[in-house]
């Protein structure tokens, strides 16, 4: 027992089950005909993974859907509405996407990852009872190809620990849920299988004082019962990891990628196995795998080196499959990446380095290659650019406020763009149809020419202006019909960055998206939005916002270089960006909106570590929009409503306006807004664009009162929630009509 992985991606190397499911789903095929796909997947994942020499290989990592809904399943946490389902399959469904008769349940985001979990709700009084029958026919599958199997599941107390309670404490419910995992453990055994995995992520936030004695006192019980390892990812465990050791657990699976702080001195003291996770489950660049062999080494000074184990950070499940199908990636930039399957060969060739153990050929070539990957990124050219190096180390505190406070500067934008009280606008996009998606496709694949493409795009831009101006809005936008997508579309266009062709990571079910690679030193060899965004204004006299991506949320939504702090490659990206803000604002654009959609999400996971990160991300937000004149107004734009433990970070990006998600929230959100006395000008989503429902005049003035009442109209901006590019026209065009009357119905009463 020496390597072993968190857990393997389930989706396919081709997106099998992505295309399995959605046949299932569309009444296409049986769900034999999924069951054996899946199967096949499974047997082919584990393959790959036995062949590759990881000793340890997981079981019941694969899902339909999220590892959320399996442990609902296998815990009976059934919520009692969807109990009228008989067919499990389609109860499974049901939970994780809804149908005719039921909602689905809530989904959110797993940890700081772009994976999206089923959260589920529990109630004390369900009746929790162990259920091993997907975990049996894995088992089964495993067993005829030989695999060495451990059986992964969520822990307990992570478990609860996402839940949402609707009844009961949490206490009582871990208190009621430990029998059933006694008895899960029982039931594996009976199967032959010793090795069980429990992930219990949780810990790697600041855990209290009693989640730590909840902690001892389940792994008390649960520990001795089986070889039983607790993995914790994405941070470092300290606290957890002192407890586990007084208990009678096998060993931990710990991240030092992420969580390179782990403390593994009371686990060596107690004579615990240690999984040392060195390579990275988060990221696609190379291990380099002599640094890390020194790295296992020198734990193994304190540490019995019959007890280190060497594997993943985290579960691969966040990194595309392999290599072999990015034909066209360029050779250099391909030698620095690996993937799922490429991360099982460096695992194993750490082991049997820090081992001391020959090499096959096969490995040594793997060893050869890493090491040429290792010295090229060092000094290519194609990562390294002396001049962005350069602009960054010449970056000043100027760079990094406007020129006049706010108070100033937003007098002046008034004088510049004069728009009335209760301004209106949009947050940018416009419905993405599929004719509009099939012209992009055309072009991209050469059916059209450039010229035809752009003189369509321009037509749709023509026909939004005119309506927009027809319609009344106040501040214009051009529809962001040239983007597919927020990130990838500036990401094309920036040096430095680069697309792969089949680097698909699951985001959630059948979801899968394929994050930049931000390779090299970030620069904007050309105008990015400048042709569009001039155009559109030069149809109209209202100002016409221009619309970026802000960096935080590039990098946030990319694979990150690992050989330079994030911070550096955000203040790279957040200089290209301004290029072009400066390059909007030169072309006479007076209203720039810049996205932070993805702020939020790329808080880190530990108190301690928020400073940092709030330091490199609005600095970067600032050295992008800092460089305009007084006059120039600047937008930004936040996709969700929790702000309360952020106001600080908001206030201190020092936008002229920021659009935030209101319609769903009961305006609570505003009087954070109103009691900290935030300066900025602010638009509250007044309709939410997450239904088809087109909203009345008569409820939006409602809403637009009811804003008032919290914050003075001199402030207020009067805009739908984001994502209209998710609706049809149908919908968006009465609901913004609807909008701009009811703003001036409100305006009137002034
Ligand atoms: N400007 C973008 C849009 O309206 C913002 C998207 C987002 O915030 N996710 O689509
Ligand atoms: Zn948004």
């Amino acid at each position: 027992m020496a390597t072993y992985v968190i857990g393997f991606p389930r989706i396919g190397e081709q997106r099998e089950l992505k295309k399995a499911l959605e046949s299932y789903w569309a009444g296409k095929s049986t769900q034999q005909e999924l069951q054996k796909t899946a199967s096949e997947l499974r047997k082919r994942h584990w393959t790959y993974q036995k062949n590759a020499g990881i000793d340890l290989i997981s079981v019941n990592d694969f899902s339909f859907y999220d590892n959320m809904i399996d442990a609902m399943t296998m815990l009976n946490a059934i919520p009692e509405r969807y109990k009228d389902i008989d067919n499990c399959m389609d109860r499974y469904f049901a939970i994780a996407r809804g149908d005719a008769n039921h909602k689905a349940m809530e989904m959110t985001k797993w940890f700081n990852t772009n994976y999206h979990y089923i959260v589920p709700e529990l109630d004390v009084n369900m009746d929790f009872k162990a259920s091993i029958d997907k975990i049996k026919i894995e088992l089964a599958e495993a067993k005829e190809l030989g695999i060495n199997a451990k059986v992964n599941f969520v822990g307990p107390i992570t478990f609860v620990k996402l839940s949402k309670i609707v009844n009961g404490s949490e206490d009582e419910i871990i208190e009621k849920l430990i029998p059933v995992y006694e008895d899960l453990i029982a039931q594996i055994k009976a199967l032959g299988v010793n090795t069980i995995q429990l992930d219990e992520p949780y810990f790697v936030t600041n855990p209290t004082k009693k989640d730590l004695e909840t902690l001892k006192k389940v792994y008390d019980k649960l520990g001795g019962l089986a070889d039983i390892f607790v993995a914790t990812y994405f941070e470092h465990s300290n606290e957890a990891n002192e407890v586990l050791a007084t208990t009678p657990i096998k060993g931990m699976f710990l991240d030092f990628v992420a969580g390179s702080e782990n403390s593994i001195k009371a686990l060596a003291d107690a004579g615990k196995i240690v999984g040392i996770g060195i390579v990275n489950g988060r990221n696609v660049w190379v291990n380099d795998i002599e640094k890390s062999v020194e790295f296992l080494k020198g734990i193994a000074e304190t540490y019995d080196a019959d007890k280190i184990m060497v594997g993943s950070s985290c579960s691969l499940l966040h990194v595309p499959y392999t290599l072999k199908y990015e034909t066209k990636m360029d050779e250099d930039i391909k030698s620095w990446i690996s993937y799922a399957l490429e991360k099982l060969d460096e695992i194993r060739v750490i082991e049997k380095l820090f081992r001391g153990e020959e090499l096959n050929e096969y490995e040594k070539e793997v060893l050869e290659g890493n090491k040429i990957a290792i010295a090229t990124r060092k000094t290519s050219d194609k990562i390294h650019d002396p001049v962005v190096k350069d602009r960054v180390s010449n970056l000043t505190d100027k760079d990094k406020h406007r020129s006049v406070p706010f108070e100033e500067r937003i007098k002046l934008q008034h004088e510049n763009l004069k728009y009335p009280i209760l301004p209106t606008t949009t947050i940018g996009s416009f419905p993405q149809t599929p004719e509009l998606r099939k012209l992009r496709r055309d072009y991209k694949n050469g059916v059209i020419s450039e010229e035809e493409y752009k003189t369509q795009i321009k037509a749709m831009i023509k026909d939004l202006v005119e309506y927009q101006e027809a319609i009344d809005i106040d501040v214009l936008v051009h529809g962001e019909f040239e983007r597919n997508d927020m990130v990838e579309y500036f990401g094309e266009q920036l040096k430095g960055v680069a697309f792969s062709q089949n680097g698909w990571v699951q985001s959630y079910g059948s979801r899968c998206v394929k994050p930049p690679l931000i390779f090299g030193d970030v620069s904007r060899p050309k105008d990015m939005t400048v042709e569009w965004t001039v155009y559109a204004q030069s149809l109209t006299d209202r100002p016409m916002k221009g619309m970026l991506t802000g960096p935080v949320t590039m990098l946030n939504w990319s694979f990150v270089r690992d050989d330079q702090s994030k911070r550096t490659t955000a203040y790279q990206m957040a200089i290209a960006i301004r290029d072009e803000v400066e390059a909007l604002e030169a072309a006479g654009i007076k209203v720039i909106q810049v996205d932070e959609a993805a702020l939020r999400e790329g808080y880190p996971l530990r108190n301690e570590k928020r400073a940092e990160y709030e330091d490199w991300a609005i600095t970067s937000f600032r050295i992008t929009t800092s460089s305009v004149k007084p006059e120039t107004q600047i937008h930004t734009h936040m996709c969700y409503s929790e702000f309360s433990d952020i106001m600080d970070a908001i206030e201190d990006m020092d936008a002229d306006v920021i659009s935030i998600e209101n319609a769903r929230s009961d305006n609570s959100l505003l009087k954070i807004f109103k009691e900290r006395g935030y300066k900025g000008e602010i638009g509250p989503g007044v309709y939410d664009i997450h239904s088809p429902r087109i909203p009345s005049t008569e409820e939006m003035v409602e809403q637009i009162e009811a804003i008032l009442e919290v914050l003075p109209a001199e402030k207020v901006w009067v805009n739908p929630d984001c994502g209209l590019k998710t609706r049809k026209w149908e919908e968006v065009k009465p609901s913004l009509e609807n909008m701009v009357k009811a703003a001036k119905e409100v305006r009137a009463k002034l």
